[in-house]
């Protein structure tokens, strides 16, 4: 398969994607291209298509939560209308409600390091109550497993 067959096809991976799940891509053509071409040849160079608007470390456990879609596509879409690099927009994006300029980058410049389920206890009983810090979702847990809970690349804090 050639490189631009190669492209075209991943593009094509995205944009069913995007279909299947209910998420709308930028509408303006170049714009869309430029960042699938970025995320094409993260995905050549690491393995994985990284987001296109930030710096991998070119490690999958480094960069696992800006592989796009990155975790942090959600939360960005809810509160600015876009994700950070504005591949995937919503309703108020196009109506120019929100979302216009930069928005700010949600990934922790320092992220934990959430080390692997079974070094120390994470959820010990039902009804402890989560955070995450970065979108804001909390949770309630029904059953307790051990394991740690994590959100938006990051472990949630436990408020009580
Ligand atoms: S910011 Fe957008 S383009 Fe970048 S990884 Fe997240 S969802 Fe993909």
């Amino acid at each position: 398969m050639s490189k631009k067959e190669g492209l075209a096809s991943f593009r094509k991976g995205i944009e069913n994607q995007a279909k299947k799940t209910g998420y709308m891509l930028n509408p303006d053509p170049e714009f869309l291209e430029a960042l699938f071409e970025g995320l094409f040849k993260n995905q050549q160079r690491y393995g994985y298509a990284s987001c296109p608007c930030r710096l991998a470390e070119g490690d999958l456990r480094d960069d696992i939560d800006i592989i796009c879609p990155c975790v942090y596509r959600d939360p960005d879409l809810f509160e600015y209308g876009r994700c950070y690099c504005a591949l995937y927009v919503n309703d108020e994006f196009i109506g120019g409600n929100k979302g216009a300029g930069p928005i700010p980058e949600r990934r922790p410049e320092k992220r934990a390091v959430i080390t692997k389920v079974g070094d120390r206890m994470g959820v010990k009983n039902v009804g402890e109550h989560y955070r995450c810090n970065i979108c804001g979702n909390e949770v309630t847990t029904t059953k307790a497993g051990g394991g740690v809970l994590v959100c938006c690349g990051e472990e949630m804090e436990l408020l009580g």
